[in-house]
């Protein structure tokens, strides 16, 4: 017998067929886009001085792969990139996947711990690197992550403490870890013969990209995307935007995450619109200048992002009458919000977009069509070829309006984690992604984001893993125990809270924590407040009960 769960009122929806899923690697979108766009806005950084066409894009592309493949770097070998955003990051982006190198993306605020285990977990064989941003010097991280690695010239380095890191390539020059100065790599001959772009055979569902991701348990894993994967998402996201050729999408968002690779760089690369950067880190400031400067049509961010913009003392002054569309995404947006940006930025036709790095990222988005309630309440209706369903803890489809946990299914969904096929396994099952996410679907095929299963906290846009800060403040020789969760916070929506346990006969100080914390993980996961006790408050069933510490929390007042 079939069963056909939306006959029965059972929460289950399938996207459109069109627009078709894109055929080819990126490298090949990247020939077109060049031959179709030529001369128009590319790439557009001012605090760098770079406004490249297509046809620059493309020239810097492949001399960046024959760099690379002059490296003795070949197909699937696995290339690190560590930077805020910038316009070698593009070039890094667009040139391993012209190889067929794997771009393994790492978030730059992590620190030395983060950063070891990404590239360990990776077996990173290159990484090209900013020299430092913010508080952060990275090539001093690599160092002390490689201690054994000294000595001079262009030598592949060798430290049995990182085996796979051979090649550490600086952004802006080349210092004695780095060795090799980025701009050098764009200067290397031969390797790469015009019409012959990256080693044959390159195909559309090879793995070119890992982003670091805990899914719905706390270990940091490696989501592994195929060019397939990411073109799908690419190309859905700018169809629900109508962007095109004459468009210009201002990105603030993180290039580490797929906001800023997909559904920033690839968003224009299979569309044509312009990219353009406002600056290496998220600033409101740089935000309003450059649009207005640029004449952006297109903005993308994070609820945080566009909260900010709307605050910020310059916003009444500027000009942003060229916005128009854009993706608003990586945490619930608030209706409030929405409406605000419609009335009060002109994006008369914004976007929600929902989904997950597992997914490449979107599976759902609003459009600019539907009715006011859909754009604001909603994360929209599934994606083209897409399908989702909302099912409970056995497994089955819930009826139309009950909550139950998110699973889509569709050409986005990640080959797998990298190196972890148990992961894997319990991750997708039958090909449907679980996500970890409660929502529920109403009759239209609308999804609303209820709640969440898996523990996680979002901080200004930012998912942190409370499995991952407790292990680590578990290192900590003091600490015997630590329980991490969110607490409100009405600047960043959720803070980091952990109430720690010491050990027999140690003695420390909350804020001994919190500064033991700073420069070993990343800002963002660093304890907003930390609590030192005996005992955690249990539930009956023996588990660390969250809850009543987060009352406790809350009762004691918001962090700001
Ligand atoms: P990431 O893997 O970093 O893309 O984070 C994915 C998670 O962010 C999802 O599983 C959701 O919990 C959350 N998320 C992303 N977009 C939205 C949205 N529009 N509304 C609510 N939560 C979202």
């Amino acid at each position: 017998m079939t069963i056909n769960p939306q006959a029965e009122g059972l929460s289950h929806a399938i996207g459109a067929g069109a627009p078709p899923v894109p055929e080819g690697t990126i490298g090949a979108w990247l020939d077109r886009a060049a031959e179709r766009f030529g001369t128009r806005d590319a790439l557009v950084a001012p605090w760098q001085d770079v406004r490249w066409s297509w046809a620059e894009l493309r020239e810097r592309t492949d001399a960046l792969a024959r760099g690379f493949a002059g490296l003795g770097l070949s197909t699937g070998d696995r290339v690190g990139i560590c930077s805020p955003n910038c316009a070698e990051w593009v070039l890094t982006q667009l040139a391993t996947a012209r190889l067929g190198l794997v771009l393994v993306s790492i978030n730059p605020a992590y620190r030395t711990h983060e950063l070891g285990h990404a590239l360990r977990l990776a077996g990173v064989r290159a990484i090209v690197t900013a020299t430092r941003f913010k508080t952060s010097d990275y090539v001093g991280m690599l160092a002390e992550l490689m201690p054994a690695a000294g000595g001079d010239g262009p030598a592949p380095l060798f430290d049995p403490a990182l085996p796979d890191l051979r090649h550490v390539i600086e952004i802006g020059g080349a210092t004695a870890t780095a060795r090799i100065g980025f701009d050098s790599l764009l200067l290397a001959e031969g390797a790469m013969a015009e019409g012959h772009r990256g080693p044959p055979p390159l195909h559309a569902d090879q793995a070119i990209n890992i982003q670091f991701t805990s899914g719905t348990t706390g270990a940091p894993k490696g989501a592994t995307l195929s060019h397939r994967n990411l073109l799908h998402n690419a190309a859905s996201a700018a169809a629900g935007m109508r962007l095109g050729p004459d468009d210009r999408l201002c990105i603030p968002v993180p290039l580490y995450h797929c906001f800023g690779m997909v559904l920033g760089v690839l968003v224009c690369l299979t569309s044509g619109a312009a990219m353009v950067f406002p600056g290496p880190s998220f600033d409101a400031g740089d935000v309003l200048k450059t649009v207005e400067a640029e004449r952006c049509t297109g903005l993308h961010g994070v609820p945080t992002m566009f909260l900010a913009v709307l605050d910020h003392p310059d916003f009444g002054a500027t000009d942003l009458s060229s916005l128009r569309t854009g993706i608003a995404a990586g945490a619930l947006c608030p209706a409030a919000m929405m409406r605000r940006m419609i009335d009060d930025m002109n994006l008369t036709d914004i976007t929600i977009g929902y989904g997950m790095t597992e997914t490449s990222p979107l599976s759902t988005q609003t459009s600019p069509d539907a009715d006011l309630e859909t754009r604001t309440e909603t994360v929209g209706t599934m994606i083209p070829h897409f399908e989702g369903r909302v099912i409970d803890g056995d497994g089955n489809f819930v009826p139309l309006g009950t909550p139950g946990e998110y699973c889509s299914r569709g050409p986005g969904v990640m080959l797998g984690y990298w190196n972890q096929p148990e992961a894997t396994a319990a991750a997708i099952r039958d090909g449907w992604m679980h996500s970890g996410d409660l929502a529920t679907m109403d009759e239209a095929g609308r999804i609303r984001i209820v709640g969440r299963i898996k523990d996680m906290i979002i901080r200004g846009g930012e998912n942190i893993y409370p499995a991952e800060v407790e292990a680590f403040l578990a290192t900590h020789p003091a600490v015997a125990d630590a329980a991490v969760f969110g607490i409100p916070c009405e600047r960043f929506g959720e803070q980091v809270c952990a109430w720690v346990r010491v050990r027999q006969a140690a003695e420390v100080e909350a804020e001994e924590i919190m500064a033991w914390c700073k420069g070993r993980i990343s800002h963002h996961k660093v304890p907003a407040r930390v609590r030192v006790v005996e005992a955690f408050p249990m539930t009956v069933t023996g588990k660390v009960h969250k809850f009543a510490m987060r009352d406790v929390e809350v009762e004691g007042g918001e962090t700001g």
